[in-house]
Parts: structure tokens; C-alpha cells; sequence
């Protein structure tokens, strides 16, 4: 066993002592499908804890991910892991990212991304929680992201340890305050790390990895920038589903007169489509970036 396992390890089983201390339920570990999940499932299994996988389903998930993750629950319940699906609600109905489009009078972009909160970060709220989040995926994940987490509404009171013998660490463990609290056992993991793992171990992994895509988040997902294309190009359904929704989404801002900031009266959810993947930009309408920073201001 490496020693980035072994203080993987480590960390998963303080995560489910403070779980059964604090909660008096077991840690739950988030499981999006992806590789980074994968691994953080078998490493709690290895650490011979009680624990729970918790998916949350985004209704943009490419197919290949829906069967992997029913495959993967079947094999987890039959090892005794109890396994939850969560689905999306918004408001109190059940909702898909088809729906809250043109609840939200604009599709989710790089900078606006509601549909993250909607569809993928619930469940597990006032419990521990574990996730596969790890630095070497973003820059900002360096600055913002922690092996412990507390989460609080209050900004100034969120407690973030970076690493294993932070002195934070006592207040991190003492204080009562209700809110959640995240494990991220292989945040110091590199990519190698975690393919390593997976292949020595022979640990089932979404197969759409073996078709050669890097991420396997939600078709069409902003963040994924121009190779959303690829996306579109393997699951033109999607395609069809995002220009229903542009629709949808142009027709209810006529409906409450809001055919504002360029959006212009008569446009088409194909053209919102393609303002969307950045191929150019419409006459008389802001480019991507303009109109992103506007509704930031
Ligand atoms: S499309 Fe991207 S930003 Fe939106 S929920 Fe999916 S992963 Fe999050």
C-alpha cells in the first residue's frame, strides 16, 4: 500500500469517528461516477468503516454513467454498502436541467452555474460527507479547497485544513456549530495516483474513460468548453434537449417581457445554442463573456 493510501485511509476513518461523534450517523461518500469517486469507494471499503454512497442524478448524465452507476450500486448493496440515488428538486418538484433553464432565463454558463447547486450538490445535508475532490483538478481547488472542511453559512466562520496536522484542527473537531462537514481523502492525489490505483486494484471504472474522454460530468456542462463539441457529436440527443429548452427558455422571457441584453424577439434556440458553444456571435447580441460579466455586476 503507497502512503498516499494509507493517509487516505487514515483520513476516511477520522472523517467517520467525528461522523458517529458529531451526527450519530455514518459518513456518507459522494459517488458522481467518476474515476475520483471510484476511488474514494474502495478506499473507504478498504478502511473497514461504516459508510453510505450517496448520487446525485443530474438528469444531463451521459447514458453510460446512469448504467455504470446502477451496475455500481448493485455491486456495492451486494457487499452491504447502502446506496442512495438523490433527484433533483427545485422549489419542491422534481426538476432536470431541461426544466430549470427556462425557469432561470439563461442557459448555465462558466460563471453562472445554478445548476450545480440544483442538480449535483445536495443530499447530505447535516451530515459528514466524503468526496473525491482533488487540488491537481483546478487552481482554485488550491486556494479554496481543504482535506477537512466546515462548511457555514457565515463565510467568516468556514474552517478549511489543508493539511493533516493543521492547528486549526481542534476547533475544527470541537466546534458544535451545525453545518456540514466534508472529508476530501484524496484531495494531494495526482492524476497518476489515482489511475494507478484503479488499474493495480482493478477497480470498475465508468467506461467511458476507455472511449478516451478526460471528465465524465454532464453533456453539454459550460465548464467543459470547446469539447463540448465531442460531447454533442457522441450524444446529439443532448444537443436537441439544450435547443428545446433555449426554446423554451426565449419564450418565457417573452412572456414576461424580459427579451433583454440582447436577446432579441423572434430568436431561435438554435441560436442561443450557438451563442452558447462560442461559435460566434449573433448580430446585435453581446458575445459569451459580455453577457456573462454583465449578469455579474
Ligand atoms: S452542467 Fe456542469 S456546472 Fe452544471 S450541474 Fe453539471 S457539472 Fe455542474
Amino acid at each position: 500500500m503507497s502512503d498516499k493510501e494509507r493517509m487516505a485511509i487514515q483520513r476516511l476513518r477520522e472523517a467517520s469517528e467525528m461522523s458517529l461523534f458529531r451526527y450519530k450517523r455514518p459518513l456518507i461518500v459522494t459517488d458522481s461516477g467518476g474515476k475520483d469517486s471510484s476511488v474514494c469507494v474502495e478506499l473507504a471499503r478498504r478502511a473497514g468503516i461504516p459508510f453510505e454512497v450517496l448520487h446525485n442524478h443530474t438528469t444531463a448524465d451521459a447514458p453510460e454513467t446512469v448504467y455504470f452507476m446502477r451496475k455500481e450500486f448493485v455491486r456495492l448493496e451486494a457487499l452491504g454498502i447502502p446506496c442512495k440515488i438523490e433527484y433533483p428538486h427545485y422549489k419542491g418538484k422534481r426538476t432536470s436541467m431541461w426544466e430549470l433553464i427556462p425557469v432561470k432565463l439563461l442557459p448555465p454558463t462558466r460563471k453562472v452555474r445554478y445548476c450545480c447547486s440544483v442538480l449535483k450538490k445536495r443530499g447530505g445535508q447535516g451530515r459528514f460527507i466524503a468526496t473525491g475532490v482533488r487540488w491537481a483538478e483546478s487552481t482554485r481547488r488550491r486556494d479554496s479547497r481543504g482535506v477537512f472542511e466546515k462548511n457555514a453559512s457565515n463565510p467568516a466562520k468556514r474552517i478549511i485544513l489543508n493539511n493533516d496536522n493543521d492547528d486549526k484542527r481542534r476547533l475544527f473537531e470541537h466546534c458544535t456549530l451545525q453545518a456540514k462537514r466534508v472529508c476530501n481523502p484524496i484531495i494531494d492525489w495526482t492524476d497518476s495516483d489515482v489511475w494507478d490505483f484503479l488499474l493495480s486494484e482493478k477497480i470498475p471504472v465508468n467506461p467511458l474513460y476507455a472511449e478516451g474522454f478526460p471528465r465524465v460530468g454532464c453533456v453539454g456542462c459550460p465548464m467543459a468548453g470547446k469539447r463540448r463539441y465531442r460531447d454533442f457529436a457522441r450524444w446529439p440527443a443532448y444537443e436537441k434537449l439544450y435547443i428545446r429548452a433555449f426554446d423554451k427558455m426565449l419564450a418565457e422571457r417573452q412572456r414576461r417581457g424580459k427579451l433583454d441584453h440582447g436577446w432579441r424577439r423572434g430568436a431561435a434556440g438554435i441560436e442561443v445554442f450557438h451563442w452558447w458553444m462560442e461559435d460566434g456571435v449573433l448580430p446585435g447580441q453581446l458575445s459569451f463573456d459580455e453577457y456573462v460579466g454583465m449578469m455579474e455586476e
